[in-house]
């Protein structure tokens, strides 16, 4: 049996899409499209409105639900927030933060992101925390330093295991994805950097997710790198049948070990 741990984590970030009725309809046909596919952990992260009906859906089964976002306080006066203890409550195991859409939308920056991974460990869910250059950055050369900034300001003080999802900006829905090679260079540093901050035995367990224009066409290539740990998918995410033969790619490759 292969471990949780050195199986593809394959997660779908499906953003402001779906609504209840057709996140259920999407999440009964998956069920059945990848019901034989044991070597890949799989995650879905619905919009906040339709993570109750989900977690319904996915009660008893293998997948798991996920947020794209959390609040750091555990109640109050944030008007339009959801704060860690109300994702338990439905179940949610995982949440995404520092989406580099929350960055450039929203500005959401460093030291929110920082409490927000701070609080999603507190309360109890994984945080899969997004890094990621944009093009600017790549073409001057300084992917590497941004990355290895945002990564030590979000993690300042954190020594839990954690997911980190490198996203390169200008791969992102672009249908530009960076080569397998690339990715497996940038995934090697992020676990240097990763692995100097949090604690030792943490740092075995963390996993680091490539997103970027995934989709069943590239992932095996970009599954295969020793450092890259499963995909964090946006656009391909949304349909089913491309989202499920993702997710038995990567079972093939964990089977594989
Ligand atoms: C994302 O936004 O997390 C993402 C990876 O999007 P896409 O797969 O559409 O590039």
């Amino acid at each position: 049996m292969v471990s949780n741990l050195h199986k593809p984590f394959i997660a779908g970030n499906w953003k402001m899409n779906k609504t209840p009725g057709e996140a259920t309809e999407f999440v009964s046909q998956l069920l059945i499209e990848i019901q034989s596919v044991e070597a890949a952990t799989v995650l879905v992260c619905p919009p906040f409105t339709a993570l109750a009906a989900v977690s319904n859906s996915l009660e008893n089964t293998r997948v798991l639900l996920g947020a794209q976002n959390v609040h750091w306080e555990r109640e109050g006066a944030f008007t339009g927030e959801i704060s860690p203890p109300m994702l338990r409550d439905l179940f949610v195991t995982h949440v995404i933060i520092g989406h580099s859409e929350r960055r450039a939308i929203f500005h959401e920056a460093d030291e929110e992101i920082h409490k927000k991974v701070l609080a999603a460990i507190n309360g109890g869910l994984m945080p899969i925390l997004c890094v990621g250059e944009n093009l600017n950055e790549r073409e001057k050369g300084k992917h590497f330093s941004v990355v290895q900034t945002q990564l030590e300001a979000a993690l300042k003080d954190v020594k839990n295991p954690v997911i980190i999802a490198y996203e390169p900006v200008w791969a992102i829905g672009t249908g530009q994805t960076a080569t397998p090679e690339m990715a497996q260079e940038m995934h090697r540093y992020i676990r240097k950097v990763t692995t100097a901050i949090v604690e030792p035995a943490s740092a075995k367990e963390v996993r680091i997710l490539y997103g970027g224009s995934m989709k069943a066409a590239n992932a095996e290539a970009l599954l295969q790198q020793p450092d890259i740990d499963g995909g964090l998918i946006g656009g391909a995410s949304l349909n089913v049948q491309e989202f499920a033969s993702i997710v038995k790619i990567a079972g093939s490759i964990g089977q594989q070990g």
